[in-house]
């Protein structure tokens, strides 16, 4: 076995500190080391057969890449793992993960995950500053609850996004999840809002595709009073998604109306999208993204993915994000796994002779952390 020379590459991909652009709260698991297993998956029920996901692509890189976090020195069986979590305890296992992470800032996403730990308890335990986005969705939901719709909901609403710009570094948007993104970009009439307002039987989860297009015209409103991106779920979710509405090419409509604007359009998650979502960041000045969830569920193969969202997009427009939710884990194991996939691509392009050594190190730095530092305003990356 001849022993690989460490490149720079190699070296500053294992010390950077990264930002993690898009991340969650981390939550308890409960019942046993089957809840543990379920939490691998975006599946909401197990497997048949007794068969179990830690047997699949994310589960077999964690169990190869987590477990010396934990202490071990070689792999467990998804047993032992379990229960060397259960012995150090939630909170010392999330606090482990996330100083491991080597983060310099954590931008959280507080709508999904978000009651046991906040963004400044998720920074304290890894070291770094915690930001907020806050989702649109429920920002119109609260407006909706607040009483009867109509006049007053426009008015909640616009003070709702007013509030959360004034808070936090950037919107965020689960479109995808409520009417799909394949809608007819344009600003609804107040009448139109009016009589969708007056034909909702229950607002919650908002559904009408009326109230979700000028809930995304007022978040356009809110955010190019600011400068604050708006970032959208795309792609690859759980099964309350229909992935055919989830492709960002739906959003062309928007992306127009917000580039005129100045306003930035975050594309997360993308995958199997990450080409289109390539391909809109390298012709809107506005357009950025990431393939943040899909590095970890794609686990053995995440270098292939990374180079793909790279094929067509400048290096300016990509962002690292872990998409980490209820498993402190997956804060851990993406930073992991992108920075093997980025040892692997960037080393290939500087031996393929088309990349020098420092272009390459100038590229991870900006997809690493400067990209999303010029992003969101106010985010200091220490
Ligand atoms: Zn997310």
């Amino acid at each position: 076995v001849t022993q690989q020379v460490a490149t720079q590459i190699d070296e500053v991909v294992a010390t950077s500190r990264f930002v993690d652009h898009h991340c969650h709260g981390v939550t308890a698991t409960p019942g046993g080391v089957l809840g543990f297993d379920q939490r691998l998956t975006e599946a909401r029920e197990p497997m048949r057969f007794g068969r179990r996901f830690v047997d699949g692509p994310l589960g077999t890189a964690l169990l190869a890449i987590c477990p010396e976090v934990l202490g071990f020195d070689s792999r467990p069986s998804i047993e032992a793992y379990f229960e060397r979590r259960e012995q150090l305890g939630e909170r010392e296992v999330a606090r482990r993960f996330l100083a491991a992470s080597q983060l310099s800032a954590l931008i959280v996403d507080t709508g999904y995950a978000a009651e046991e730990t906040s963004p400044a308890d998720l920074g304290e335990m890894a070291g770094c500053p915690g930001y907020e986005v806050r989702r649109v969705e429920s920002i119109a939901e609260a407006a909706l609850a607040d009483g009867p719709p109509g006049d007053r909901y426009v008015q909640t609403v616009r003070r709702g996004l007013a509030d959360a710009a004034a808070e936090g570094v950037g919107f965020k948007s689960i479109l995808a999840y409520r009417a799909g993104l394949d809608l007819p970009w344009s600003r609804p009439s107040e009448k139109a809002v009016t009589a969708a307002c007056a034909g909702l039987t229950d607002g919650v989860p908002l559904q009408d595709p009326t109230l979700l297009r000028h809930l995304l015209y007022e978040t356009l409103d809110a955010a190019s009073e600011r400068g604050l991106p708006i970032q959208f779920h795309v792609g690859y979710g759980d099964d309350d998604l229909d992935l055919r509405s989830a492709n960002p090419l739906h959003l062309e409509g928007l992306i127009r109306e917000a580039n005129e604007r100045d306003v930035p359009i975050v594309l997360l998650h993308c995958y199997p999208f990450h080409r289109e979502a390539g391909f809109l960041a390298s012709v809107f000045k506005n357009v950025f993204f990431d393939v943040g969830l899909a590095i970890p569920h794609v686990g053995l193969e995440a270098d292939r993915i990374l180079a793909e969202a790279l094929e067509v997009s400048p290096f300016g427009k990509l962002l690292y994000s872990s998409d980490a939710a209820r498993l402190p884990e997956f804060y851990f194991l993406a930073s992991r796994l992108f920075r093997r996939a980025a040892r692997i691509v960037f080393n290939r392009w500087v031996e393929s002779g088309l990349l020098t050594e420092d272009d390459a190190l100038r590229a991870i730095e900006m997809i690493g952390s400067e990209n999303a530092r010029l992003l969101y305003p106010g985010v200091e990356a220490e």
